[in-house]
């Protein structure tokens, strides 16, 4: 009897690597504030510069009278540098889209 059936041997898929760049580190990622529409917490590699989301609620980076506002727009968020003496060595970035890929510039101020 043979147990080895080939269907069940899956090879490893090696084509796969190329589109998702594999990182040779791992990430140490660093808290930042990302301006798009919004203001929003992220995070940010300090090695290689890859951001991602965080979940941290937005309502530290609001001006205190704006938090029982029904709708939030720009203007209600704390100003840059209003963010940055609160959060010292925080940095900002401000979010753009180049086509489909995204493009962050640190702001400062
Ligand atoms: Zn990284």
């Amino acid at each position: 009897m043979d147990h080895d059936t080939p269907a069940y041997r899956k090879k490893r898929p090696s084509s796969k690597s190329l589109a998702q760049k594999r990182s040779d580190h791992r990430h140490e990622y660093e808290l930042c504030i990302i301006r798009s529409l919004l203001y929003s917490w992220g995070e940010r590699c300090r090695i290689c510069g890859r951001f991602r989301s965080n979940r941290r609620s937005d309502h530290d980076l609001l001006k205190p009278a704006s938090l029982k506002k029904p709708a939030i727009g720009l203007s209600d968020y704390l100003s840059v540098s209003q963010m940055k003496e609160k959060y010292p060595g925080i940095r900002v970035y401000e979010l753009d889209f180049c086509g489909s890929e995204k493009v962050y510039k640190e702001i400062l101020a």
